[in-house]
């Protein structure tokens, strides 16, 4: 596939889905519901009726994310909100769940400590050998690609094919993505979780997560979760993802593109000893990256000599935010190790944000130059 290929048509058209169907008069800002009682007077018939199943500001949000996703949506309050929703809603006692060993460790804790507790068993495989031992016994399926933090990838096609064949359902976490940088769904998998806490809100001033499906059933299943658990987001979050969501398609574009050019420039650099992304032809996923990814995504990681020089390069660069999470317009780093990460005490993962590239480049190299 050459470039234009992978990316695939412009979604920039999800922007104007609510402009379209403005009537004269409407406010062109979504007008934010905060409201936990409708007026229902009689039979409710259709109407809403209780803030806990509905809201007018949930709708446009999960309208705007349908498009994107070209499958329906539902929100929750956080990406672990929409990942318990997805897991808790498919499993039962005396089934058998699989799980990247490397992924997200809640993901893994969340599994460990409630599911299994519950009776699912819970079996962990690395992400770079996630195939090895076929996918037979398995109800369902977790998948994260790239992995966070360890950026390895899983052949999403290849594994929802053969889960689908052995009698299972597959459900792929896209945080480190988005749908305009990979398509899960496109790729067969039942289910796609994310966490729009990072790039889908972009500003680091919310929390939010989603669950898309084309499968009736299962967004039944996590419909009903999230009606019975309580697992809502309040109209005032999913008010800023919408609004967030209207600049996705160029901050996105921004901040992968600006990692496909720094990416090979860090990698010369003396002190980084190792640096994966999936972009970089010397990556060893890269092929399957050309493959199955829009976007090579704007997350990488490097690996300095120990703590201490990681810790120098992430505390000196003034365009770096020593913070956790990612996907912000700030760029931001830290060593994954802090949280038990199975990484080396020098690994960094760094997340690429809208800052100009060639400013961010003197920054990062300013700072990667003290520490030799
Ligand atoms: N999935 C991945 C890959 C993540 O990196 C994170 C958070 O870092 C989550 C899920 C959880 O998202 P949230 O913090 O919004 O609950």
């Amino acid at each position: 596939m050459d470039d234009t290929e992978r990316q695939g048509p412009a979604m920039g058209a999800f922007l104007h889905l609510r402009g379209n169907a403005l009537s004269k008069g409407d406010p062109v800002a979504l007008p934010l519901v905060q409201s936990s009682m409708y007026h229902l007077p009689g039979e409710p018939e259709t109407f809403s009726n209780y803030g806990r199943v509905h809201n007018a500001t949930w709708v446009a949000l999960e309208h705007a994310l349908e498009h994107l996703e070209a499958a329906p949506c539902r929100i929750f309050p956080s990406g672990m909100g929409a990942i318990s929703a997805a897991l808790f809603a498919t499993l039962k006692a005396g089934q058998r769940l699989l799980i990247p060993g490397d992924g997200y460790y809640v993901t893994r804790l969340l599994s460990d400590r409630y599911l299994r507790q519950l009776g699912v068993e819970v079996v962990e495989r690395p992400t770079a050998e996630f195939a090895a031992g076929g996918f037979a016994g398995f109800d369902v399926v977790f998948l994260e690609t790239p992995s966070n933090p360890g950026l390895d990838l899983i052949d999403l096609a290849a594994v929802a094919g053969a889960v689908r064949a052995a009698g299972g359902i597959t459900i792929c976490d896209n945080t480190t993505m988005t749908p305009l940088g990979q398509r899960p769904l496109d790729l067969g998998i039942d289910m796609v979780v994310a966490s729009d806490t990072k790039a889908m809100g972009g500003h680091s001033d919310l929390l939010m997560g989603h669950v898309a499906t084309r499968n009736s059933d299962l967004l039944q299943a996590v419909d009903d979760w999230r009606r019975i658990s309580g697992a809502i987001p309040g109209p005032h979050e999913a008010w800023l993802l919408h609004r967030g969501l209207e600049t996705l398609e160029v901050r996105y574009d921004r901040m992968c593109a600006s990692a496909e050019v720094l990416a090979p420039r860090l990698a010369q650099h003396p002190v980084v000893r190792a640096l994966r992304y999936p972009g970089l032809p010397t990556d060893p996923a890269h092929n399957l990256a050309r493959g199955q990814m829009r976007r090579f995504g704007f997350l990488m990681s490097l690996t300095l000599e120990n703590a201490d020089k990681a810790e120098r390069f992430i505390n000196t660069c003034p365009l770096l935010r020593p913070a956790t999470s990612f996907g912000g317009v700030h760029s931001s780093a830290e060593r994954r190790i802090r949280w038990g990460d199975a990484v080396d005490p020098g690994f960094v993962r760094l997340s690429i944000g809208c800052e100009p590239v060639e400013e961010l480049w003197q920054a990062l190299k300013t700072s990667l130059d003290g520490v030799v």
